[in-house]
């Protein structure tokens, strides 16, 4: 099947190295890729090494996001100028997004008309296009008026259509080798993300497809899993690492810890083999977290995913989770939509994960701490936790589902176990998944069912959990300033499913500081500057801290200056040795 679309050619007489392309990015968010910024997804970056192996140069080749675009009208000059506009995107899955907003229809509409070159859309964009990106709603495959859309990978679809001397291409995948090349090839383009270098995670690919068919997901559309050998991907961060990034994340891929088995075993060589060649190649990176770990894989073969899971605990960074797919914990939902895991399996994969890799660097059971500077350094963020997701309007669901899963998330907590992060949305559904004949109807029915128990979830489970996982004093270091609200500042790290940290006050955006955690709310945590030098603190600082009103923070800045935190005689609920101070302390580490 050729690539749809009148295939207009109009530049057949451009030579490929005077071709000059514009890749925009209007973002993508599917079960296993995320590229909403600070996430770069490798949609644009493979598409960049597919053009420069056709032989269009580098200097060529320009990239913008939509956002890009919004903030400033005249970049929609690269739209209409190139020989050929890319139009990378497309949403999955339901979400809300802070670091960027993705392109609408309309915008992506607009896109195709503006260009008067050869206009082709690829990527997620394939499987439908909403009307929003949100729960309880169905979708449509729309052309959106572009000249070509890549039905098979997009990446393979630009190379042979550049080949073809923009006249057109067959919809196909791109093998191992292909991907290799063009990963490595197009990673400069991340040089040209409004977010580089700094503010900028590069989601990387390890496998795509799923050895199981959960009905509403879309990744069985990609087939069974076919994996990227270790060197084609550390040879992909070696490049991203020479043009800049320093933070990556391990998340195209339905399960981690089958890397580079049979498709559903884990292989904990592979994994190994992936993890220490990343910190060869990238020795100074500062974020390296993964995505999804399915918990059957856990239960089915629970000695090597101890081992995988202890590698991965030895060579991530702090704050990594392993999103579970539990889905729905009612075995009734699970039977009806080939879910592939109990929720008694799910509970033993969370142990699991626990016992393995709940640890912190430098407390109690860091395998890997030097006993000599232990009491020495503030508490972390554990090294990998697992994260629940669930999904409403599924087929079968009833009243008792609500049931069934808060008792899934109680048990958790009752029994000491960690999460980092509950995540609970209702469906999308998506032409070609077992869910499209449903729809969006039970979600619909439920909608109130589903808010009441959504917000019982934040307040019962995700609060008190969240003061588990991050008690008063946990640092965490290089928070980036996002946005101001009510007199404070809000931010989060760079990594996998970061934490939103208010600050007291509105301080300057778009820098980075060390927080230490003073409270929690369900989701978020407030947080001072670590450390917090009690001679210079502002009174909404000294405020937030649990214990401290306005008298006694009044009292303190009148008080000033002190010797030591022992000297202010302060009586709060919680420990202020461990991020209190009058004196500067060293930077986090
Ligand atoms: S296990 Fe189910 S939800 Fe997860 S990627 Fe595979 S099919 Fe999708």
């Amino acid at each position: 099947m050729t690539g749809s679309g009148s295939g207009s050619g109009p530049d057949s007489g451009t030579e490929t190295d005077a071709l000059s392309v514009t890749i925009v990015d209007g973002y993508v968010d599917e079960p296993a890729h995320f590229g909403v910024p600070p996430y770069i997804s490798t949609y644009p970056r493979y598409t960049a090494g597919a053009l420069v192996d056709a032989g269009v140069p580098r200097e060529k080749i320009t990239y913008h996001t939509i956002d890009g675009l919004r903030d400033d009208p005249d970049r929609w000059r690269a739209v209409d100028d190139a020989d050929l506009m890319i139009y990378l995107g497309g949403m999955t899955v339901p979400g809300k997004y802070v670091g960027g907003t993705p392109a609408e229809p309309d915008e992506v509409r607009k896109l195709a008309w503006t260009a008067s070159g050869t206009s082709l859309m690829g990527g997620p964009v394939k499987f439908g296009v909403g009307d929003e990106n949100a729960g309880a709603t169905e979708t449509e495959r729309q052309d959106l008026d572009f000249d070509f859309v890549a039905k098979g990978d997009v990446e393979a679809a630009v190379y042979d259509l550049v080949e073809s001397g923009l006249e057109g291409f067959n919809n196909r995948m791109r093998d191992i080798d292909e991907v290799s090349r063009w990963a490595q090839e197009g990673a400069f383009i991340v040089e040209q993300h409004p977010n580089h270098p700094e503010y900028l995670i590069a989601e990387l690919e390890t496998s795509r497809g799923c050895a199981y068919r959960c009905s509403f997901c879309t990744e069985p559309l990609y087939g069974n899993p076919s994996f990227r050998p270790p060197p084609t991907v550390v040879g992909e961060v070696d490049a991203l690492a020479d043009y800049g990034v320093k933070h990556f994340r391990i998340g195209r891929q339905a399960d981690i810890l089958a890397y580079g088995g049979d498709g559903e075993a884990p292989n904990p060589d592979a994994l190994r083999q992936l993890y220490s060649g990343i910190r060869e190649v990238a020795p100074g990176l500062e974020t390296l977290h993964l995505d999804n770990m399915n918990p059957i894989t856990i239960v089915n073969w629970p000695e090597k995913s101890r081992e995988g899971i202890r590698i991965i605990a030895e060579h991530n960074t702090p704050g990594d989770t392993a999103a579970f797919g539990l889905e729905s914990a009612d075995p009734v939902v699970q039977e009806e939509n080939n879910l592939n895991v109990t929720a008694e399996e799910c509970f033993e994969a969370v142990r699991i994960v626990n016992e393995e890799a709940g640890w912190r660097p430098n407390g109690p059971n860091d395998p890997t701490a030097d006993a000599t500077t232990g009491d020495a350094r503030p508490r972390r963020l554990p090294k990998l936790l697992p994260g629940i997701n669930l999904l409403h309007g599924l087929k079968g669901e009833r009243e008792e589902t609500y049931r069934h899963n808060r008792e899934f998330l109680q048990r958790v907590y009752d029994e000491g176990y960690m999460l980092r992060r509950v995540n609970i949305r209702q469906v999308m559904s998506f032409d070609g998944t077992d869910m499209s004949e449903t729809g969006a109807e039970i979600a619909n029915e439920h909608k109130k069912l589903f808010k009441r128990y959504k917000q019982q979830v934040r307040e019962e489970i995700d609060n008190p959990m969240l003061e588990r996982v991050v008690p008063p004093g946990t640092v965490l270091s290089d928070v980036h300033l996002e946005y101001h609200q009510d007199g404070k500042t809000f931010g989060r790290q760079l990594g996998t499913y970061p934490l939103l940290v208010g600050i007291p006050g509105e301080r300057e955006l778009g820098r980075t500081i060390d927080i230490a955690v003073v409270d929690h709310g369900y989701r978020s945590v407030t947080g001072v500057p670590y450390p917090l030098d009690l001679n210079g603190a502002s009174m909404d600082e000294l405020t937030a801290i649990p214990g401290v009103g306005d008298r006694t923070a009044g009292d303190i800045v009148v008080n000033r200056p002190y010797e030591s935190v022992t000297d202010a005689g302060l009586e709060t609920t919680i420990e202020l040795d461990e991020f209190v101070t009058t004196r500067p302390f060293e930077h986090a580490d």
